[in-house]
């Protein structure tokens, strides 16, 4: 978690990250720099009633790059938010959206309060308001940027947002387009909970599954033998330890804020869920090993350590006792630049953030869409894909003399529901951006690191938008 001391560290360590990239392109300096500046930060206040009398509270929205539009990002409701934190965030939203050919530009919201202290009555009122600062200073809309979940915000918080604006703009036929992350009845995709978390297990696979860049760090290929720390039970966290575990990894330690649990037989990531939510604690789950001090949990024995928590997890001082040969980061901006240049000394990889998370702002896109073109994926096609295949079956059926078994029936004759082709634009996103940040890191060994690798690709598309706009000659 960002300290005082780090609170203006975190976006000149994105800005330190693009510079160490940029170097690996041909773009003029003046482009480079206008890649790199936050273009819009609106940072305001406002009141809302609570007990006799009034408080204060402080928000931001940060539109990092308009290359495209909208601008695209979640909202992070935590105490500890600041301004340099937004700005840091909103800028790795562009270079995430630009990674994984998502058309947006990166934005980001802050709302510094501590959601434990709210009623949900109070929350409603803070999002409402926020909502309609928003929309006075044309910060958001299905075509100007379009927030999401993040950090201390969800669902309930995402339909608050859609109804204040859908009221503010009676008629907009695209209203409900101006929000992502949105519940099923409100126009919310299937699949988009489970994202983020879905989109890091797929990264994952695809890193340990080449053999050539295993064998370096001493690894076979594939999920089957991998031990599996998690930070976070959270909805990244939580989803990312679930998938993980469901591709064929062992779970061994899951680490909370207060405190690490660890058992080298492996940990069900479900059991663990309801334990903690009957408990109210992560420990004393049985047959684990307890950690008070919730860091030691990380410095376990493991192969993979998925930090799915908040910015700032690995630093310099205690980059050096992660055994892990892998990090993968689920949050955004878990390691430090410091940190990274050690790990990689060390032999490591790092599956950067804004490849490796980037699974949530992709389904959000396909949530987009199907805003804008108001029917659900799969409905015009699905019952003639089933009648399709069915008639495919009978005409093979007529033909050969024989039945297919009724269960292969099932399995061939349904046409695509929504989730599966959420699933399937998530699966083939994640794979195809993996394999390009591989191969920059390939014909361009200088860049190191994947991180340096996805930020050249991330400048080299922007760059182009830009040129596309005639912005830059
Ligand atoms: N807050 C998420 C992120 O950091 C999701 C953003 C979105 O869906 O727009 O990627």
């Amino acid at each position: 978690m960002a300290n005082l001391a780090d609170e203006n560290k975190f976006f000149a360590d994105v800005c330190k990250n693009f510079d160490s990239a940029a170097q690996f392109t041909n773009h003029p300096e003046g482009l480079l720099n206008q890649i790199k500046a936050c273009n819009s930060v609106y940072r305001f206040q406002f009141p809302i009633r609570r007990g006799n009398g009034f408080e204060v509270i402080d928000a931001w929205r940060v539109e990092h790059s308009h290359h495209m539009s909208p601008t695209k990002g979640g909202i992070r409701y935590s105490e500890m938010v600041n301004e340099d934190e937004v700005m840091a965030l909103a800028a790795l939203m562009t270079y995430k959206c630009a990674i994984v050919n998502v058309p947006f530009g990166g934005a980001k919201g802050g709302i510094k309060i501590n959601t434990k202290q709210y009623s949900v009555a109070e929350l409603e009122t803070i999002t409402r308001r926020y909502t309609t600062e928003l929309i006075k200073k044309n910060f958001i809309g299905p075509g100007i940027d379009v927030p999401a979940p993040d950090y201390g915000s969800g669902e309930r918080e995402m339909s608050w947002i859609a109804d204040t604006y859908m009221t503010m703009n009676p008629g907009q036929l695209d209203a409900l387009g101006c929000v992502t992350g949105k519940p099923i009845a409100l126009h919310g995709i299937r699949g988009r909970k489970e994202a983020t978390g879905r989109g890091v297990a797929y990264a994952v696979r695809e890193c340990v599954d080449v053999a050539e860049d295993m064998a370096k760090i001493g690894f076979k290929a594939g999920l089957g033998d991998k031990r599996v720390i998690v930070q976070g039970l959270g909805n990244v966290g939580y989803h990312s330890a679930k998938f993980l575990a469901e591709f064929g990894a062992t779970i061994v330690g899951l680490c909370e804020y207060e405190g690490a649990i660890y058992n080298p037989n492996g940990l069900n990531v479900d059991e663990v869920f309801a334990h903690r939510k009957n408990t109210g604690s992560i420990l004393g789950f049985p047959g684990a090993t307890d950690f008070r001090n919730s860091m030691e949990g990380l410095e376990q024995d493991c192969d993979i350590i998925v930090p799915a928590a908040l910015e700032n997890q690995f630093t310099e001082l205690n980059i050096r006792n992660i055994k892990a040969k892998i990090i993968a980061e689920g949050a955004n901006g878990p390691t430090t630049p410091e940190a990274e240049l050690i790990f990689t000394e060390m032999g490591g990889i790092i599956i950067p953030d804004m490849y490796c998370n980037a699974g949530g702002v992709t389904v959000s896109y396909f949530e987009w869409l199907k805003n804008l073109s108001h029917v659900a994926f799969g409905r015009m096609e699905n019952r003639y894909a089933a009648n399709s295949n069915a008639n495919l079956i009978a005409t093979l059926e007529n033909l050969t003399g024989k039945t297919i078994l009724p269960e292969h029936r099932l399995m061939i004759v349904k046409g695509a529901s929504e989730m599966e082709l959420v699933n399937s634009g998530l699966e083939d996103t994640m794979i195809h951006s993996y394999h390009e940040i591989r191969e920059t890191l390939k014909v361009k060994p200088g860049t190191q690191t994947l991180r340096t690798a996805a930020f050249v690709n991330s400048i080299d598309k922007i760059a182009v938008s830009y040129m596309n706009l005639g912005v830059w000659p």
